[in-house]
């Protein structure tokens, strides 16, 4: 049984003060549904033991494949570690667009993460002109066979994979239940085609793009569908908690 997975994605909001009144006034979580909060870096020392009182796992945006070294700007899976990091967004589509994550870097990424037992949010998607020509499957291929490189069966289950069509992605349009599971199912099948039937079926995958709790139902009736990777709509407690409700 696949446990759904729901995580917000802050992006870049909220000073550590907002973070901490976002978690002081988030309702515990009930079981049934993972919840998970990726904050700003600045922000993670100071919510995470507020977040696990209310049974929310803390994650980042991001993660750099080296431990230590001259990476100006960046975080080390070392210090992610150290404040209780438990999941990683690697590859989002904004990371992909402005600031050159490649398919290449995003697996280093991956690889590290695992390597420190952080559990990567990994993001594949196709623009807006890639769904229009019919690429779709061909760009969600070329990431995840690129994604899954090098990568043990052991370590694929502790992925999180987040379909998200970047046309959908803080834009208010969403890509239609069916559609969404049709990719996920594909993107299963990749998995299967990897590994074996077995290890996909137990991989979550989540939808991303435009989730709010109104239409999150929908993308959860989805037999394919695991959860959502959300943004605008995780920033406030009472619509970040109405998510994992309609979960
Ligand atoms: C995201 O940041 O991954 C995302 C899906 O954003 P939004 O929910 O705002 O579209």
């Amino acid at each position: 049984m696949r446990i759904p997975i729901i995580a917000g994605n802050w992006k870049m909001f909220k000073t550590v003060a907002e973070a901490k009144d976002f978690a002081t006034a988030l309702p515990a979580i009930e079981k049934g549904v993972e919840a998970v909060v990726c904050v700003p870096f600045t922000a993670l020392s100071s919510v995470g033991e507020i977040l696990s009182r209310k049974n929310v796992s803390l994650g980042a945006q991001n993660v750099h494949w080296e431990e230590e070294g001259a990476f100006t700007g960046e975080i080390s899976p070392l210090m992610l570690k150290e404040l209780g990091v438990k999941y990683a967004i690697i590859g989002h589509s904004e990371r992909r667009a402005y600031f050159n994550e490649t398919n290449e870097t995003v697996n280093l990424r991956i690889k590290a993460a695992l390597k420190h037992g952080i559990h990567p949010i990994v993001c594949v998607g196709e623009d807006l002109q890639q769904r229009e020509t019919g690429q779709t499957k061909a760009v969600v291929k070329e990431q995840m066979e690129a994604a899954m490189q090098g990568i043990s069966q052991e370590d694929l289950f502790k992925f999180v994979i987040a379909y998200e069509p970047i046309w959908a992605i803080g834009t208010g349009k969403t890509s239609s239940a069916e559609d969404a599971n049709e990719v996920i199912g594909y993107i299963r099948q990749l998995i299967a085609d990897q590994f074996d039937q077995n290890t996909a079926i137990q991989v979550r995958i989540q939808y991303g793009g435009s989730v709010k709790p109104e239409n999150i139902a929908g993308f959860m009736d989805q037999p394919d569908i695991d959860g959502a990777l959300v943004g605008g709509a995780s920033l406030k407690p009472d619509s970040f908690a109405a998510l994992l409700k309609g979960a």
